[in-house]
């Protein structure tokens, strides 16, 4: 059944009392869990269905001839569906790691190998040198922007970035002038997690296509939190992480198109990727299993499809909403507190819930210990995007991250506790 009525602050406390990390003092006031940016909390389904695994199925996937080797096995690949499902991949397009960091270096490692000549004729099309260019922004949270220096550094091939303007949009007039035929790849963020802005992907990836480069797409902070279709976005690859969406920590996700990644070399060798092995070399098995190498987080998968069915019975579309909206909120009441100043654009259509701010006179810090000793958990320092902070002209912020199961009472007080931080500094 899909529900289509907006979530309010009632549905959002029932929503609540289903993650127990939730329930919970903290510093001698209830939690307001603001850090989902960070990693989310998990509802009672995704830690019952891992628990569920370890105690009647628990096995070596694809590999042992017995029940519930095949049973493990089972449930694995359907957690591996339920992912493509939901981001409308197929099946083998859905390759596990341990996290869209890994996701995007095994992307970066791929194209290295396939630089120095493996990965045989199919790596070919990979292959980048002197005189071919990498494309990154300047708001990309590091795991997507050191994986490509590193590319750079290994090929020698020039990184380019799109600059970010003052609102922390990135300059689509340098964007276009940046992306030109000796561009093999761009990646780029579908969502800041600092800034709050959602990139105009049809837009990069039109351009990205008018040079016939590769698409990367960080969905970190999309994918848990609006619905992602990547056939519809038409990138070639995306990486996101189980544990900002409900799932386990030491889950994610690559996505690649099935011609791309079976032609792309493999990051890591080993056990349960391969066809033959002589001693000499080996053969790989076809995209996914040829990148992944050893023994599998078969549980971790399988928590992340049930905090897939969770996110699916609350629905996509009307997260998003209420995210909006408690952003909005967080946005005006912030931005209307003296000496406080909000990162990002102004405007709502270009922002993700997500509200990243900095308080004159007060390190970020501070502001942090301030709000925690009130039980109000938030992150402070540069996010992991110190060119971002560093082009807005500040070394940390304050960033306050809600997820579906906030309410505008944590949010209110935030504003609350924001407004008194600065005559307490003072
Ligand atoms: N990209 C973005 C936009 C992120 O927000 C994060 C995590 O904060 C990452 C990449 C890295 O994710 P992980 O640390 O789960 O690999």
């Amino acid at each position: 059944m899909t529900l289509n009525h907006p979530i309010d602050d009632a549905e959002a406390a029932r929503l609540a009392a289903d993650f127990p990390a939730l329930d919970q003092e903290v510093n001698g006031h209830r939690l307001a869990y603001l850090d989902s940016g960070a990693t989310s909390q998990k509802p009672s389904a995704v830690l019952d269905a891992e628990r569920d695994f370890y105690e009647h199925h628990n096995a070596a996937v694809h590999r042992g001839a017995h029940t519930l080797a095949a049973l493990a096995t089972e449930r694995f690949e359907d957690a591996r569906a339920k992912v493509a499902g939901f981001i409308g991949a197929d099946i083998d397009e859905v390759v596990w790691t341990s996290g869209a960091t890994e996701a995007l270096n095994l992307i970066a490692y791929g194209i290295s190998n396939a630089s120095a000549g493996l990965g045989g004729e199919a790596a070919k099309r990979f292959a980048i040198g002197a005189g071919d260019v990498i494309v990154t922004t300047e708001g990309e949270h590091h795991a997507n922007l050191i994986p490509w220096q590193e590319l750079a550094a290994r090929t020698g091939a020039t990184l380019r970035v799109i600059p970010i303007l003052d609102d922390a949009t990135l300059d689509m007039e340098a964007a276009a002038a940046l992306i030109t035929p000796e561009v093999k790849l761009v990646a780029f963020t579908h969502v800041s997690n600092v800034s709050a802005v959602i990139n105009p992907v049809s837009e990069l990836v039109a351009l990205a296509r008018a040079a016939d480069a590769l698409v990367v797409l960080d969905a970190c902070q999309s994918v848990p939190h609006m619905g992602v279709n990547v056939r519809e976005l038409d990138v070639d690859f995306a990486a996101f992480s189980g544990h900002k969406m409900l799932g386990p920590t030491g889950i994610g996700v690559l996505y690649g198109r099935s011609e791309l990644l079976n032609a792309l070399p493999p990051f890591l060798t080993g056990g349960s990727m391969i066809t033959t092995v002589t001693l000499e070399k080996a053969e790989y098995l076809p995209a996914p299993q040829r990148f992944e190498a050893g023994t599998q987080q078969v549980a971790q998968a399988i928590g992340l499809a049930a905090a897939i069915d969770y996110l699916d019975a609350v629905g996509l579309d009307r997260i998003h909403e209420r995210e909006a909206e408690l952003g909005a909120r967080m946005y005006r009441g912030a931005a209307a507190i003296p000496g406080i100043r909000v990162l990002g654009p102004s405007e709502a259509a270009l922002r993700s819930g997500v509200v990243a701010l900095d308080v004159e006179g007060v390190h970020a810090h501070d502001v942090g210990q301030y709000l925690d000793d009130r039980g109000i958990a938030i992150r402070v320092g540069h996010h992991c995007a110190q060119p971002l902070h560093r082009r807005l002209g500040v070394t940390a912020s304050t960033r306050i991250s809600p997820y579906f199961y906030n309410t505008t009472a944590e949010i209110d007080a935030v504003i609350e506790a924001l407004g008194e931080v600065r005559a307490y500094f003072g």
